[in-house]
Formats: C-alpha cells, sequence, structure tokens
C-alpha cells in the first residue's frame, strides 16, 4: 500500500512551463521521498481552451523531463479515452450533478456575470470578494444566490450551482501553512458545477475526480488555497468520508512579482530545450527559483526524494 496517492493535473491549455516544473519537482519528490504513489489527470474540463496538441506537448515534454507516473503512464493517455483525462468522464460528472440536482442542493442559474455585477451594485454591504483563482473558476464576485430560490426550468439553460451553505467555517491544516479556515459562503457563495456552455468546471471536475481516483493528498501551488474550502465541502457533499490533505507550495514569480504566465518564452520547457538545456538542469532551474534546493545544479527527475525528507 502506497502511503498517499496524489496527483499532477495539468491543464492543456497551454505548453509547460518553469511554473509546472516546479508543482511537478514537489508531487514527485513528496511522493518519491515519503512512498507516496502519482497519478497523471488531464484537466480539459474546459472545451474552450484546451486543445489536443497541448495535450501531446504536455506529455512529451514529461516524457522528456523524466517525471514518470505510477498507474497509467504517458503512453496510456497517447493510445485514446482514458479515464483519467476529464473530457472522457463527463458521464460520471452528468451523474453527480443529477444527484445533486434531485437533492435540491444543484439549481438552474440565468445570472450573466453582470447581472451578478448588478446584483453587487445594489447591496453594497456584500462582500465583493475578488477570487484569485477567477482564471481556473471563471468567477470573479461572489455569487449572491438571485437564482436560488426561483426554480427556474432546467431546460432554460446549462449552467447549474451548488449551494454553499452559511456560516459553516471549514479548517483544514495545510502541510505547509499550517491551520486555515475558510467560509466558502463568504469567499464564493454557491458555485458553478457547469456553466451555461455545459462545460463542467474546474472546482467540479477536480473534486469527483480526486475522490474517485482515491487521491488522499493534494499538492498544489498557493494560487489555488482559496479553492480548497469549497472543494473540502463538495467533497463531503458527495459522501466523502476522509478528507484529503493539502499542502499548498510557492509559486515562482518573475522578478518584478509578477506571476510566471504561460505565455512567457523565458520558462517554456520547449524553449528551454531547444535552447540546448538539459532535462536536469531544466529541473534545478526551477527548483532554485521556487526555494527548493539552493543552487540551481541540475537535478534528475528521478533524484528528487533527499530535497525532501525534512517535509512532513
Ligand atoms: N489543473 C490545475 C492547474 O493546471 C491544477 C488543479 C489542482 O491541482 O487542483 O493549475
Ligand atoms: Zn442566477
Amino acid at each position: 500500500m502506497p502511503a498517499f496517492t496524489t496527483r499532477f493535473a495539468p491543464a492543456p491549455t497551454g505548453y509547460l512551463h518553469l511554473g509546472h516544473v516546479v508543482n511537478a519537482i514537489w508531487v514527485w519528490g513528496m511522493a518519491r521521498a515519503h512512498d507516496g504513489r502519482v497519478l497523471l489527470r488531464i484537466e480539459d474540463h474546459d472545451r474552450g481552451r484546451c486543445r489536443p496538441e497541448y495535450e501531446q506537448a504536455i506529455l512529451d515534454d514529461l516524457d522528456w523531463l523524466g517525471f514518470v507516473p505510477d498507474g497509467a503512464q504517458t503512453a496510456a493517455f497517447r493510445a485514446g479515452a482514458h479515464p483519467q483525462r476529464q473530457s472522457d468522464n463527463t458521464e460520471r460528472y452528468v451523474a453527480r450533478l443529477a444527484e445533486l440536482e434531485s437533492q435540491g442542493i444543484a439549481y438552474s442559474c440565468t445570472c450573466s456575470r453582470s447581472d451578478i455585477a448588478r446584483a453587487h451594485d445594489a447591496r453594497p454591504e456584500d462582500p465583493r470578494r475578488e477570487s484569485p483563482d477567477a482564471e481556473q473558476t471563471g468567477e470573479e464576485l461572489r455569487y449572491p444566490g438571485v437564482c436560488r430560490t426561483r426554480a427556474l426550468d432546467p431546460a432554460l439553460t446549462l449552467a447549474r450551482r451548488v449551494r454553499v451553505e452559511p456560516n459553516i467555517v471549514e479548517h483544514f491544516d495545510d502541510q505547509r501553512l499550517g491551520p486555515q479556515s475558510q467560509d466558502p459562503d463568504v469567499q464564493c457563495g454557491d458555485f458553478l458545477a457547469r456553466d451555461r456552455h455545459g462545460n463542467f468546471t474546474y472546482q467540479f471536475c477536480v473534486v469527483v475526480d480526486d475522490l474517485d481516483q482515491g487521491v488522499d493528498f493534494i499538492i498544489r501551488g498557493e494560487d489555488l488555497l482559496d479553492s480548497t474550502g469549497r472543494q473540502l465541502r463538495l467533497a463531503r457533499t458527495l459522501g466523502r468520508e476522509t478528507p484529503p490533505r493539502f499542502l499548498h507550495h510557492p509559486l515562482i514569480r518573475h522578478p518584478d512579482g509578477r506571476k510566471l504566465s504561460k505565455s512567457a518564452g523565458d520558462t517554456g520547457v520547449r524553449e528551454l530545450r531547444t535552447a540546448g538545456m538539459s532535462a536536469a538542469a531544466v529541473i534545478g532551474r526551477a527548483a532554485a527559483l521556487a526555494g527548493i534546493g539552493s543552487d540551481g545544479a541540475p537535478v534528475a527527475a528521478n533524484d528528487l526524494a533527499r530535497l525532501f525528507v525534512q517535509q512532513l
């Protein structure tokens, strides 16, 4: 029995960059240092932004870098449909959402983004939280619950929200940051499980997948810290008995403080490879930029455990 199951879960909306490499270093480093298992999952829930050629490139880059998943390896994804590719999993998301709808926990919502902004303008006392993961969630403002009691005809829209009850604080002990408390009702309110285009959302897919795939240790960047409370809540609603553990790691930033973006040519794995860097040199550079190890010396993917024995 592995001590834990974690996952590396890139979204094929672009090429791998040093930010992904940092996440892979944490995921594989922790797993190899502490007897864990790493699943690869392709998070292509957003059909509008994901492209098959990006997935191919990600698989190629992982192979080149030497990050080898346990269980299904990159060849299994190249071979065709796979349960760890979200777009091949739609029936499971449909079934879970139907369960929530039949329990009155999920409901139809016809609000546009500007409707939500107007509802906020009308109630300036409401918290107007900007979600740091808006890129993932597509939501910038707390949803004020407009459609909650409207009992809309489900045929009017594909959009479905999950009810978030008020005054319940989610507590968890981040393995790096320590005790955390989040109140999803204050942070985001009822959140989308499926958008009006019919795409299941990041928040929904990730919770269903982590539950179904037995992921019990989630290792990811600090930019997703604010999503954790709502994900714990949804997991419990879906019947998860033991919550997963979480570790949120630091991100690398440009020297001027900006978050590393996928468009940054200087950080693309492909660019660095074409420029003649070895895989170990790319991993070493990412590790140094993220404060793992120190000197930026090359380090092979299968030699990361020694950098993580002190963690946990
Ligand atoms: N697919 C997400 C990303 O590319 C990772 C999701 C997660 O770790 O929860 O950032
Ligand atoms: Zn609505």
